[in-house]
């Protein structure tokens, strides 16, 4: 994802390493093994209803799952998935396992063929998606090559750091690495300016850190320190394998060490990056250039090929004040360890099986994997990062039907048009906030699929020669297509994900909701089943991504997009003091022992879980009224369609996850554990409560003065 606004379904980088910004971050497409059996179906399918024989079956829900020990009104993630939690293991070679990997894994296989055909097809025309997409990916699965090459394709790299003499030298070196997307020091894009929506604007941005936040730097508990110690051995074993003694490479590994916790010190925690205000300060170049001396941001900016900038936002000044200064203070020698470190390990999987097995162990202490991926998992997901537009059409082709797009385009407009009644009946909103309001609901853009217009790679050359060579082709691809958006009108067909993505997101400055190809399937969405479970399962989503443009932080952006406070002051108080309620819930859950959900960090999200289920509910419920009338309702399986309605949201996230994942989770995911996904809105929601005849005192029903509403 370019634009660090965009607020997504589910967590869009599931490794451990923050290295190498946005070309680092993957989507959530991680695969099973062949030992984590998908859907265990046992012979006979428990049912709520004792007279089994003359139940109809439902589609789209897997009633299977459903764990009948446990009462839905005392924990009804555990009620839903219960019997599927216990089926279903984390696989070792993953780090979390639930409905999301079941589909990419899907997905996966039908990506799989596209390539390996791609891959065999040594006859495509140079030039052509075709002969990119099949010569990446072979070359990445040709791991004799890379062996060979050993650290030939690197070298020069390492060598352009090496001749670093002069402050001039290093800033063209910066913007190399830049280029390069290793991750050292910041990080830089064009994306719209969030207060000239129609315009494009050059973003500075933080960063320089190789763990998963500045937390990992600065936490003195023993898990931190472990992690860092844990750190501090690949570090070392890196340096050795670039060519350095023992000691040499300890000395480098402290070295790293040292400059990262300095930026780390600096650096704005990850609550403070949801401001959109505080991380909005616009300066004239002149200013920058005045500002951050030893940065030159100028000088980069032209070795970037970015003419005619007259201003940029910098996002966290102090942390880029800090850099500057460390720019000067710091040995030379040392701000090119730190550069030889990030170089090396944001290519790690395209230099030999060494450097991989180094990350590997590393990884292990964050997130807890028991084996690493196989590699044409690894490598399905960086061809997907690298070219994902350039074979997603052939993904669609095999893997999508133009009817689902109607019908989930029909169930936007439902839910649209639920939550604009939510929005006129709201009992807190004055008369001129709702016009707003409903102003912005009126105007959000909807993509649903693929993009009409793919991306053109004609300007990108990939070969079967080195795999580590076409990673760099693509990422300089990659960012000078970025950067080359500067200056031109917005391109408003731009997608974030690829199609395959099991995903979806809202783009505050776009307004606008995007729903790949990769989650119009079961158990999101099925044309096949009624429509309490694709309301319940995409439904949610959907309302999901309407709500984002309305949660704490979409609040604060208008119609066409603009971070310009629309609200009466009155209202906004209001809006805080109820969110408050639902930070105040989420700040008590406690996935293990002593770790607590941040209700700060996860705010965004559990606005968008609560608001897009109740808006959801209202759209089955109108859609019924529509079918029914006031008449019966069919039961399926012996479920009620409110029953089917909140079964179906609780079992698209049902997720098994490893401890160690669970914490950086905590630490550094916007999105709540998935049980709390689950039982956090529920347990405000009055319909829910209902639906399963829960008494007043059960675990599900919140006491009335501590629920949270707010659309
Ligand atoms: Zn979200």
């Amino acid at each position: 994802m370019k634009n660090r606004n965009s607020l997504t379904l589910a967590a869009v980088a599931a490794v451990g390493l923050a290295l190498a910004g946005c070309a680092a971050s993957t989507p959530t497409t991680v695969p099973k093994t062949s030992t984590g059996s998908a859907s265990t179906t046992p012979d006979k399918a428990p049912s709520l209803n004792t007279a089994e024989t003359s139940v109809p079956k439902g589609v789209g829900l897997n009633v299977s799952n459903i764990d009948k020990s446990v009462q839905p009104c005392d924990n009804f993630f555990l009620y839903a998935s219960g019997n599927w939690l216990k089926n279903n293991p984390v696989p070792a070679s993953e780090i979390r396992w639930g409905s999301f990997n079941e589909l990419a894994d899907k997905n996966n296989a039908i990506m799989r063929s596209i390539l390996d055909e791609a891959a065999a097809n040594r006859n495509a025309a140079k030039g052509t998606n075709a002969q990119k997409v099949g010569d990446y990916y072979a070359s990445a699965m040709d791991t004799a090559s890379i062996e060979a090459a050993g650290l030939k394709y690197l070298k020069p790299e390492l060598d352009r750091i090496a001749a670093i003499k002069t402050a001039d030298n290093l800033q063209t070196n910066i913007a190399r690495q830049l280029q390069l997307q290793t991750g050292s020091f910041f990080s830089t894009y064009v994306g719209q300016d969030d207060k000239i929506s129609t315009q494009y604007a050059v973003n500075l941005n933080q960063g320089g850190l190789s763990l998963p936040d500045r937390d990992y730097y600065l936490k003195d508990d023993a898990r931190s320190k472990n992690i860092r110690a844990a750190y501090m051995t690949y570090l070392t074993n890196t340096f050795k394998m670039l060519g350095e003694s023992e000691a040499t490479a300890a000395k480098s590994a402290s070295t790293v060490m040292r400059i990262e916790t300095r930026l780390a010190k600096a650096s704005r925690s990850r609550v403070d990056l949801r401001n959109p205000q505080l991380n909005y300060n616009k300066m004239t170049m002149a200013e920058v250039q005045k500002r951050y001396p030893n940065l030159a941001p100028q000088h980069i900016l032209t070795d970037l090929k970015l003419k005619g900038v007259k201003e940029v936002i910098v996002g966290q000044p102090d942390f880029f004040k800090e850099l500057n200064t460390m720019l000067k203070a710091e040995p030379m020698a040392d701000l090119k360890t730190y550069m030889r470190w990030h170089t090396a390990t944001s290519f790690t999987s395209a230099l030999p099986k060494a450097f991989g097995d180094e990350a590997f162990r590393f990884s292990q202490v964050l997130t807890g994997a028991k084996k690493q991926q196989p590699r044409w998992k690894r490598m399905l997901r960086a061809t997907d990062n690298a070219l994902g537009e350039a074979f997603g059409q052939l993904y669609v082709d095999k893997a999508f039907k133009p009817e689902a797009k109607q019908k989930a385009m029909e169930m936007v407009n439902n839910i649209k048009a639920a939550f604009a009644e939510h929005i006129q009946q709201n009992d807190w909103m004055s008369a001129a906030t709702k016009a707003e309001a409903m102003k912005k609901l009126n105007a959000f853009t909807v993509k649903i699929g693929y993009p009409d217009q793919w991306k053109d790679y004609s300007a990108l050359s990939i070969s079967r020669d080195s795999y580590l060579q076409n990673v760099i082709n693509s990422r300089i691809w990659e960012m000078q297509d970025n950067l080359n958006k500067f200056g031109k009108p917005i391109d408003r067909k731009e997608w974030g994900m690829t199609p395959p993505t099991v995903n979806a997101y809202y783009n505050p400055p776009m307004n606008e909701i995007v729903f790949p190809a990769g989650i119009m399937q079961p158990p999101f969405f099925d044309p096949n089943a009624d429509d309490a479970v694709n309301y319940g399962g995409m439904g949610a989503v959907i309302g999901h991504e309407i709500t984002h443009g309305f949660d704490d932080q979409g609040r604060q952006y208008d119609a066409e997009g603009n971070l310009r406070d629309w609200w009466t002051k009155e209202d906004a108080e209001k809006f805080d003091q109820r969110a408050d309620i639902v930070g105040k819930q989420f700040d008590a859950f406690t996935p293990l022992d002593s770790v607590h959900v941040n209700g700060k960090l996860t705010m965004g999200e559990n606005l968008a879980d609560l608001g897009g289920l109740s808006i959801a509910y209202t759209a089955l419920q109108k859609q019924l009224q529509k079918q029914y009338g006031n008449g019966p309702r069919p039961m399926y399986d012996g479920l009620t369609p409110e029953q089917r309605f909140f079964l179906a949201y609780a079992q698209i996230w049902r997720t098994n996850a490893r401890p160690e994942y669970l914490r950086q989770q905590v630490q550094t995911d916007p999105h709540s554990p998935a049980q709390f996904r689950t039982n956090g809105p529920l347990q405000n929601m009055p319909q829910f409560y209902e639906a399963f005849g829960c008494k007043e005192d059960a675990q599900m029903v919140r006491a009335k003065n501590l629920r949270a509403k707010i659309w």
